[in-house]
């Protein structure tokens, strides 16, 4: 072979690898909201490109998709979601779509958190309240077709343990969608969920420097269930699982009991929520507001949470400083 003509195969070669999947474009995934965005680009880096629904401070509860929202999901291979009847919007949004690619419910293998009676009994109250409140058809239509949150907290990830179920689900996903770089997510997904178990070891080593009768926290709505589960924390909170109904006075006035009964310091305001609330029952009751907890959303890039394992980080150590100084 000449060298013109060895040059002329390496070139139709190298052309030819162009079109071959390791030079493709990068995988398009969506991601129902933040904490599942981040997961993906630490697990995907750059062989994926994701496209977060609900974005960082948002409240995925009452999140209604547009029509982008739609068009992005239509164009992509992957979607990511919670599950446990979180995104409640996402049926319809895939249908709208045209959604055909490979579907990861994140939360699946988690031992899901059945809602304790009196969590049950809010969440009946606050939906009587809601649909009392529905006029439009289309509510009237949804409810007929059993509009319903479940009897389970959907707040999986708040725990350290289900996150790395969270990342092994996304990690097997994506290896599927893409094959081509299955060994590069294998790769990056055991390194995080290494990463996700030697926090969740540190956390629980921070807060048992608290005694555990003095782990009670309240927040306004009910989405550390599973932080408290693993860290043997208590919270209290006016508003049921859901954002979608306010909290009533009597659940207030409730709240505002058993902090004097139990001579609760601290109240914790969300990210996600108004702080209104939070404001009023610190105001009622005495109790310092002990600053943000990021529950449902990440923070902005330049805020303390931007990824789920800094939110981690910064509930935890904001509930313990809270803890330690009431
Ligand atoms: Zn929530």
């Amino acid at each position: 072979m000449t060298t013109r003509s060895l040059s002329l195969a390496l070139a139709l070669a190298a052309s030819a690898l162009a079109y071959s999947p390791a030079f493709a474009e990068p995988l398009k995934v969506v991601a129902s909201f933040s904490i599942l965005g981040d997961m993906v680009k630490r697990i995907g880096g750059d062989d994926v490109a994701v496209t977060t629904l609900v974005g960082p401070n948002g409240d995925a509860h009452v999140f209604e998709p547009t029509p982008r929202d739609a068009k992005a999901l239509g164009e992509a291979k992957v979607l990511v979601e919670n599950g446990l009847n979180f995104e409640g919007w996402m049926p319809r949004l895939v249908k709208t779509s045209g959604f055909s690619g490979e579907a990861v419910i994140a939360s699946t293998g988690v031992k899901p958190r059945e809602l304790t009676p009196e969590e049950q009994a809010l969440e009946e109250a606050e939906e009587a309240h809601e649909h009392a409140g529905e006029k439009t058809a289309e509510a009237a239509h949804e409810n007929d077709h059993g509009h319903d949150h479940g009897s389970v907290d959907p707040h999986a990830w708040q725990s350290l343990t289900n996150g790395a179920i969270y990342a092994r689900n996304i990690t097997d996903g994506l290896a599927k969608a893409d094959p081509a770089h299955a060994s590069d997510y294998r790769k990056r997904g055991e390194a995080y969920i290494a990463e996700i178990k030697a926090l969740d070891g540190k956390i629980r080593a921070e807060i048992d420097t608290v005694p555990e009768d003095q782990r009670l926290i309240v927040t306004s709505h009910d989405a550390f269930g599973y932080f408290g589960q693993a860290y043997h924390v208590r919270f209290l909170a006016p508003q049921g699982v859901s954002t979608e109904a306010e909290a009533s006075a009597q659940d207030v006035a409730k709240i505002i009991d058993q902090i004097r009964a139990q001579k609760i310091r601290a109240v914790f305001v969300e990210n996600i929520s108004d702080t209104r609330l939070i404001d009023q029952i610190s105001r009622e009751t005495g109790a310092k507001v002990g600053g943000a907890l990021f529950s449902d959303a990440l923070s902005p890039a330049d805020g303390p949470a931007s990824t789920y394992l800094d939110m981690f980080r910064n509930n935890a150590d904001e509930i313990v400083k809270a803890l330690k100084t009431s």
